[in-house]
């Protein structure tokens, strides 16, 4: 039995005073690889304090330095990108090239951070009235919850805290509790890199701990990353706690093909979005909607591609497509279908019993694709997380885009057209935070805002970019007469 997963608090590593534990598994072969223990509030409450005895000097320091270790870091984020990609593999299921991918893209955020002495940068103004000067400092605040999610364990926990602890704050970090194995590799690398005791501290666990995060007078702000029924409580709690708060959560993104588009690099981009990480994405294409002529051959093409992607270990160059994370998740996954099928959606793949020989212990499910998905079913309206695409048929683009907006949801959605006016029209009508004009998933790089609207984002400023800087600071303003 592995023992669990040790918290880092006040930069020593530090057993959770938790009583339960909970197994971490390779998808790909149900093995336990390791355990994570359900930390106390007691535990993330030592953690805080940890973190406020280490804000004062750490917000001395200068951005300049601080921004030196974020340098540091990159340096060893990118000599063992190959290692804590395989890491990611082993514990969420995905194959290596999405976790390179993954990697890469929390690099991507460091890089960013290291910017900060210039993204801090204030306003001044002369002579606002006469003989007056005016000018802001933008001020750190203290110590920041972050609470991250189980599919991209790397990158979503490296969209926050960099950008927290170069604006001088510091920081409680929670994983997910069910891979939350390499991230510790990163703190060891933090640690490497120079990050002094106490600016970056886990704990790991579940609800309790979050929960603890979002009460403690401590904590001035969290960031919260998850399903929407779960960033929408902590939404509340934690801002009904007087904090601020940034939660983003689930997604049913809807891709819209015209008949004008290049059919091959759409249906490229339309496989990726949709079966891409097994379809545990914030900005997996969901709904794929034909207009038109479009509809005929986009089915077809779909079809013929979702069938023959081959299921795998995602550490084998063999695979296209992985597990989802866990045999509580495939059994939701495969319990939508059985849902769709009996709503009257048409079934054409069913991945249902999908297995793998020599892995019959995974955790499988297979391409699955339903035709003529009514938008009042649960397959519809719901996030389902998995390779489950829904295709539809719409008469105009008018039709499709007001099937998109009747979703709860508002994270991401695409258009894919030769038509600049089409893809205007989309852009300016889709009232949704992130849009792909023939790209498949519209994930924003580090140097723009990350976060959707409506039922997919609970706040105002978004993850990464100017508004992680915003987030984690106060502007403050001088107005000066000597
Ligand atoms: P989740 O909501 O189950 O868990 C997210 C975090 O919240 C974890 O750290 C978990 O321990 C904690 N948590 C779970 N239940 C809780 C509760 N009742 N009270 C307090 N804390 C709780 O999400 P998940 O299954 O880990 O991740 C998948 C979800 O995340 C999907 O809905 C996906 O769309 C969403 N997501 C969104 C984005 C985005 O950018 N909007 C990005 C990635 C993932």
């Amino acid at each position: 039995m592995p023992e669990p997963v040790q918290n880092f608090v006040a930069g020593r590593w530090t057993a959770s005073h938790g009583t339960e534990s909970l197994p971490i598994t390779n998808p790909a072969t149900g093995e336990v690889i390791g355990r994570v223990p359900l930390s106390t509030g007691a535990d993330a409450g030592t953690a805080v304090g940890a973190a406020r005895a280490a804000f004062p000097s750490w917000r001395a320091t200068p951005a300049v330095e601080r921004a030196r270790v974020l340098f540091r870091l990159k340096t060893l984020l990118d000599e063992h990108k190959e290692d804590l990609a395989r890491s990611v593999t082993r514990e969420h299921g995905k194959i290596l090239t999405e976790t390179l991918g993954e990697v890469q893209r929390g690099i991507e955020n460091v890089e960013h951070a290291c910017g900060i002495p210039t993204l801090m940068l204030g306003d001044t103004l002369e002579d606002i009235a006469p003989g007056i000067d005016c000018e802001t400092v933008r001020q750190p605040l203290g110590v920041f919850g972050v609470i991250t999610p189980y599919n991209f364990p790397v990158m979503i926990p490296l969209w926050f805290w960099p950008y927290a602890v170069a604006t001088g704050n510091t920081v409680v970090l929670k994983p997910s509790e069910q891979d939350p194995l390499t991230h510790q590799r990163i703190v060891e690398l933090a640690q490497l890199a120079g990050l002094p005791p106490g600016v970056l501290n886990v704990v790991h666990g579940g609800r309790e701990v979050v929960e603890a995060l979002c009460d403690h007078p401590d904590v001035v702000g969290v960031s919260f990353v998850g399903s929407s029924k779960v960033a929408e409580a902590v939404y509340r709690r934690a801002s009904h706690a007087g904090k601020r708060v940034q939660a983003l959560g689930g997604a049913k993104n809807h891709l819209i093909v015209l008949p004008d588009a290049d059919l091959d690099a759409t249906v490229d981009a339309c496989m990726g979005s949709v079966f891409g990480s097994t379809g545990q994405r914030c900005l997996a294409g969901s709904i794929v909607v034909g207009v038109g002529d479009a509809w005929k051959p986009l089915r077809e093409r779909m079809l013929d591609g979702a069938s023959v992607l081959r299921l795998g270990d995602g550490l084998s160059a063999e695979t296209d497509m992985g597990p989802v994370v866990s045999a509580t998740h495939r059994d939701r996954v495969r319990r939508f279908v059985d849902e769709g099928e009996r709503d009257g959606a048409k079934l054409a793949l069913d991945g249902r019993r999908a297995t793998v020989k020599g892995l019959e212990g995974g955790f499988w499910v297979g391409p699955t694709v339903f035709e003529d998905v009514a938008f009042d079913i649960s397959i519809g309206t719901e996030e389902i997380f998995g390779p489950v695409a829904g295709l539809n048929r719409a008469t105009s683009l008018d039709e499709a885009i007001g099937w998109m907006q009747s979703s709860r949801y508002g994270n991401a959605c695409s258009i894919f057209t030769t038509s600049g006016k089409a893809a205007r029209e989309f852009r300016y009508r889709a009232g949704i935070s992130m849009i792909g004009v023939n790209i498949g998933v519209a994930a924003p790089m580090a140097m723009f805002p990350f976060g959707g609207s409506k039922g997919s984002f609970y706040g105002d400023l978004k993850a990464q970019s100017r508004d992680a800087v915003g987030f984690y600071t106060d502007a403050r303003v001088v107005i000066s007469r000597w």
